[in-house]
C-alpha cells in the first residue's frame, strides 16, 4: 500500500512536471484585422515580427489574424484604432481551446487509432507499422531521412499495380496544423479500406505517396512544449530563436518577393540557405528521386479553407493557369455539395495571401515539372483556426475525400494523368 502510495505520489510529479514545461496561452485572445492594403498588411506583420506578445495565425489579402498576448491588448486595440482598422475578436481565450482539445483525449486509449482525437507522433507510427504489417501486398514504407533531433520521417505507398499515374501528399510540415497528419492518416486507412466504388477506383488507379508528418520534431514539440509551435527545431547560428519555416525553405525562388523572412525569430524564417532543414532536404530528395511518376502533388496546411495554385514568389500566373483553376475549382464545388456546406476559395498563392516563396507547391511545379501542384490550406476559417475541435475531424476528412475525388476526375478530364515515364 505504501509503495502504491509513493509511485501515486511521484506520477502526480511527473505530471506536473510534465505540465509546468508547457507553454500556456491563458486569456490570449486572437483578433481578426480587417486591413485595407499591402501596407495595412505589413504594419501588422511587422508587430508580429519577433515578438513574443503577437503571434500571427494567417496573414491574408484584407484580413490578417493575430494572436495577442492579454498584456498587449491595449497596444493593440490603440495601434489598429489609429489606423483605422477595425478589430474582431475571433478566440477570446487560446488556453481554453486547447484545454477543450486536450479533454477529449482521455476518452479512448492510443493503442486504439482513430479519428476522434489528435495523436501523438508515436501513435501515428504504430498506425503505420500496423498498416504496412496488415497490408503488405499493396503498400511500402518510405524513407524520407532523419530530422535534425535524429527522428526518423516517414511515409507510405500505396499501389494496387504498375502503370498508375501518382499522387503525392506532403503534410504536417507546419507543426501546430494537427488535423494536416489527422486527414493524411484517414485518407491511407480510407484507400485501404473503402468499399465505394469511387474511392475503390481513386485507391487502386493510382499510386499514393504519403507523408502524414514531415516536420517530426516540430510536430513532437508542440504536443509536447507549445501547442502553436510551427517552424523546424533546428537552432540558428548567432541567434536565440529556433527553427526555420519549413515551407519557406525550398530551393525554387528562395526569399524572393519578400515572400519569406530573413529574421530568425520570425515565423516565415526562409532558414540560412535553401534547403537548410534537413526534413526539406529530405523530401525534396525523395520526390526528385521519383519525379517521373507523380501527377500531382499536395501540401495539406490548415487553416483559410484555400486551394492555393503556383506561385507564391511571383503575381505572374503560370502557364497552365486555367487547368489548375479548373481542377481547384472542381474541388472545391465538390465539397460544398457536403450537408458541411464548407467553403473552399482558389486562386494563387500570391493573389490570395500575398508572397510567399520558397514553398513545397511551387517547387514541385516549377523545379520538379509536376504540372498540378496545390497548398491545401484546411479547415476552419478562424473560428479555431490551428486547434480545429476532434469533433470536426471526421467531418473534415469527408470534405477532403470529395474534393479529391473531384480533383482526380478532373485532373484525368484535362489530360494530367498520362504516364510521364515508360
Ligand atoms: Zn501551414
Amino acid at each position: 500500500m505504501k509503495s502504491q502510495l509513493l509511485v501515486l505520489a511521484l506520477l502526480a510529479i511527473l505530471m506536473a512536471i510534465a505540465s509546468a514545461k508547457k507553454v500556456r496561452y491563458d486569456n490570449y485572445k486572437v483578433f481578426k484585422i480587417r486591413t485595407q492594403n499591402l501596407e495595412q498588411q505589413k504594419w501588422i506583420e511587422n508587430l508580429a515580427s519577433g515578438s513574443k506578445n503577437f503571434n500571427l495565425w494567417h496573414s491574408g489579402k484584407g484580413e490578417v489574424h493575430l494572436m495577442v498576448n492579454p498584456q498587449k491588448l491595449i497596444f493593440l486595440q490603440n495601434y489598429t484604432r489609429s489606423f483605422n482598422m477595425p478589430l474582431d475578436v475571433m478566440v477570446s481565450n487560446v488556453q481554453s481551446l486547447i484545454d477543450a482539445e486536450q479533454t477529449s483525449k482521455a476518452a479512448d486509449d492510443l493503442n486504439d487509432f482513430g479519428w476522434t482525437r489528435y495523436y501523438p507522433l508515436s501513435a501515428i507510427e504504430t498506425f503505420l507499422d500496423d498498416i504496412l504489417a496488415k497490408y503488405p501486398e499493396v503498400t511500402s514504407h518510405i524513407d524520407i531521412g532523419t530530422s535534425f533531433e535524429g527522428r526518423k520521417i516517414r511515409g507510405i505507398k500505396i499501389s494496387y499495380k504498375e502503370g498508375n499515374p501518382g499522387i503525392f501528399i506532403e503534410s504536417n510540415i507546419h507543426a501546430r496544423e494537427w488535423i494536416t497528419s489527422a486527414t493524411a492518416t484517414w485518407l491511407i486507412n480510407e484507400l485501404l479500406t473503402s468499399e465505394d466504388a469511387n474511392v475503390r477506383k481513386l485507391a487502386e488507379n493510382h499510386d499514393w505517396y504519403i507523408v502524414p508528418v514531415l516536420n517530426v520534431d516540430g510536430f513532437v514539440y508542440s504536443h509536447e512544449t507549445d501547442r502553436m509551435w510551427r517552424k523546424t527545431r533546428q537552432p540558428v547560428e548567432g541567434s536565440n530563436c529556433i527553427g526555420a519555416d519549413a515551407n519557406r525553405n525550398y530551393n525554387s525562388h528562395w526569399l524572393e518577393s519578400g515572400g519569406a523572412s530573413t529574421n530568425p525569430c520570425d515565423e516565415t524564417y526562409g532558414g540560412a540557405q535553401p534547403f537548410s532543414e534537413s526534413e526539406v532536404k529530405g523530401l525534396a530528395d525523395y520526390v526528385t528521386s521519383i519525379k517521373e511518376r507523380i501527377n500531382i502533388f499536395l501540401a495539406f496546411h490548415s487553416y483559410s479553407q484555400f486551394l492555393l495554385t503556383p506561385y507564391g514568389w511571383t503575381k505572374d500566373p503560370p502557364t497552365n493557369f486555367e487547368d489548375l483553376m479548373a481542377v481547384a475549382k472542381a474541388y472545391s464545388d465538390a465539397v460544398l455539395t457536403l450537408p458541411y456546406k464548407t467553403s473552399y476559395t482558389y486562386g494563387t498563392t500570391a493573389d490570395l495571401l500575398y508572397f510567399a516563396s520558397g514553398a513545397a507547391n511551387d517547387w514541385a511545379y516549377s523545379e520538379q515539372d509536376i504540372q498540378l501542384s496545390y497548398t491545401i490550406e484546411f479547415r476552419d476559417t478562424g473560428r479555431y483556426g490551428f486547434i480545429l475541435p476532434p469533433i470536426q475531424i471526421l467531418p473534415h476528412c469527408e470534405d477532403t475525400l470529395a474534393g479529391l475525388l473531384a480533383l482526380v476526375e478532373k485532373a484525368d478530364e484535362l489530360g494530367y494523368l498520362q504516364l510521364k515515364y515508360t
